[in-house]
Order: C-alpha cells, then sequence, then structure tokens
C-alpha cells in the first residue's frame, strides 16, 4: 500500500469543525474542508481508489460523516450502535437510529499514530457492511447468504458438536431479518430463534443435559450482547468458561468457513446481527470482490 502524504496531512489539518449533529447527548463535529480532505485521501489511496466516488457520494449525502466527537461517553451508546472494536478505542460506528456511518478521525489519530491509512480503510468497510444490512437487508441476504450459511453451519457444529455440518438458511434469513427490524423487536423473536437452533439436537455428539446448557447459555450471552455489552466483555476478561465457549467457537468457525483467522474483533455481535460475519470479512479480505460491490448499491 502507498503511504499517503495526505493522510499524515488531514491528521494535522487545522479545520474549522462545526456541530453536523446531535445524537444521544453527543455533538458530532465536521466540516466541509475535513469531508473534502477525506474524499481526497480515499480516491488516493490503492485500498480505496475503486470505491472513491461512492464513498465520496456517501460522505455527500451525510450517510458516512468523518468527525470528530466526545469518545469517552461513547459507552453509554454500545446498544445503539455497532463498532468495531467495543473494548479498544473506537475507530468508527454505525449508528442504528440514525442509519449513518461515523469515523472518528480524532480516535484514529490517539491509536494509531500517523494517521494509519489502512486501519481507517479497514473500518470504512466494516461499518458499511452494517450500513447495507440495516438499510438493505434483503440485498444483504441475497448477496451473501452462501457466505453466512458457511458460517453459522460451522459454528453450530462446533458449539453443539454435531456430527456433520447442519442446514442453516432458516436461521440466516431469521437472523437476517433481525437485524433489518432493529434490535427492540428481538427479543420477540427468541422463541422461534431457540426452536431453530434446538433442530441441531438431533446430530449433536454431546449428552442431553450438556446439550442443554449450552443451549440455555447460548441465549443468555445472546442477551447479555445486545442489551449489556459491558458485563459481557468483563466475563470474557475473567475467562468465564461458559462465555468462552461461545466466544472460542464463534472465532474458530471464521477459519473453519473462510480460512482466515479473525485478529480484528472479540466475537459476539455475530449471534444476533450476520452482518458483524461479513464485516470481520471485510476487514481480512478487503479485496473480496462481492464487498467492494456493496458500495455501488450503497451510494
Ligand atoms: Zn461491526
Amino acid at each position: 500500500m502507498r503511504k499517503s502524504k495526505n493522510v499524515q496531512e488531514l491528521f494535522t489539518l487545522p479545520v474549522n469543525l462545526e456541530p453536523v449533529l446531535y445524537t444521544d447527548g453527543i455533538m458530532v463535529y465536521s466540516s466541509e474542508g475535513l469531508r473534502n480532505k477525506f474524499k481526497e485521501v480515499i480516491s488516493g489511496l490503492e485500498s480505496t481508489k475503486d470505491i472513491a466516488p461512492y464513498i465520496a457520494k456517501l460522505i455527500e449525502n451525510g450517510i458516512i460523516i468523518p468527525c470528530y466527537m466526545n469518545k469517552g461517553i461513547l459507552k453509554f451508546l454500545s446498544y445503539k450502535i455497532f463498532s468495531r472494536k467495543e473494548e479498544q478505542g473506537i475507530m468508527g460506528f454505525y449508528h442504528l437510529g440514525q442509519k449513518k456511518v461515523f469515523i472518528l478521525i480524532e480516535n484514529n489519530i490517539t491509536f494509531w499514530g500517523h494517521g494509519n491509512d489502512k486501519i481507517m480503510t479497514l473500518t470504512l468497510l466494516h461499518e458499511c457492511m452494517h450500513l447495507l444490512a440495516d438499510t438493505k437487508p434483503k440485498t444483504f441476504w441475497t448477496m451473501f447468504s452462501s457466505e453466512l450459511n458457511s458460517y453459522y453451519q460451522e459454528f453450530l457444529k462446533e458449539y453443539f458438536q454435531l456430527k456433520s455440518l447442519p442446514k442453516t438458511d432458516k436461521l440466516v434469513k431469521l437472523l437476517t431479518v433481525f437485524e433489518g427490524e432493529g434490535r427492540s423487536k428481538i427479543t420477540s423473536r427468541f422463541a422461534q430463534y431457540k426452536t431453530i437452533i434446538s433442530e441441531t439436537r438431533e446430530d449433536t455428539t454431546l449428552k442431553e443435559d450438556e446439550y442443554q446448557e449450552r443451549l440455555d447459555t447460548y441465549f443468555k450471552v445472546l442477551d447479555m450482547g445486545m442489551n449489556d455489552t459491558s458485563t459481557l466483555i468483563n466475563k470474557i476478561y475473567n475467562r468465564d468458561k461458559t462465555v468462552l465457549r461461545i466466544i472460542v467457537s464463534l472465532y474458530k468457525s471464521y477459519h473453519a468457513a473462510f480460512k482466515v483467522t479473525n485478529t480484528v474483533t472479540t466475537p459476539f455481535q455475530e449471534m444476533f446481527a450476520p452482518s458483524e460475519v461479513l464485516c470481520v470479512l471485510s476487514e481480512l479480505k478487503p479485496s473480496y470482490s462481492k464487498i467492494r460491490k456493496i458500495f455501488k448499491i450503497l451510494a
């Protein structure tokens, strides 16, 4: 990847910031200069040249917002956003209510020194997958159902110790609908979710009580992941065995399905947000042609 002078410039640029959005008690600052500079950087990078015109359009339409904001406050927003790294500095996120992608210029400086253009680009790819799944769920499902099936097949096989790969079409469809509906409605679909997952019972090598325990734990952790992220993160750090079994299974499934190692997230959003699978994939295989195609669709 070509080192861009512009990126360096972007982060040191004295910009006349103006409030562009107020959401959840947080003021988001941007400026015409910042937006233009961001577009210029994106079109100059080898890794984003091909999709730069679409990204420019999304910036002009206010869908992608390169911005500064008070970052400490973001944890209070966790139930409303998808972010790239919940447990570390957030570099960008997708806001479910606003249906916008925020790229935090400030955090990119703090965590990546001289404005790491690669990380910024990957953050952009990642958050735009959430944007697609949330705003065009049918398109998302049509485009990526084969990848999603591969991933969830491996996950169920691993977590419930199945003899063979299960069918996951129903599950993938349901999860995609979940995501399109927004998180507030997800809990009303838990029963349906549980019924579909329970079909794996016939193929498990686990004893009945062990299977049931894993099934119950799964839905507890799923609920925690959606409604109480900080407790979940704490349990992961404290090496809670039952929680880790799920996280590790989610983690291993990336390798089993796509032959890639997930070095970018602690997986748990995959339980309720199928777009996260493609987010991770977009960071690990940014040149994957289907992922490049989403920008034309979004713009
Ligand atoms: Zn994400």
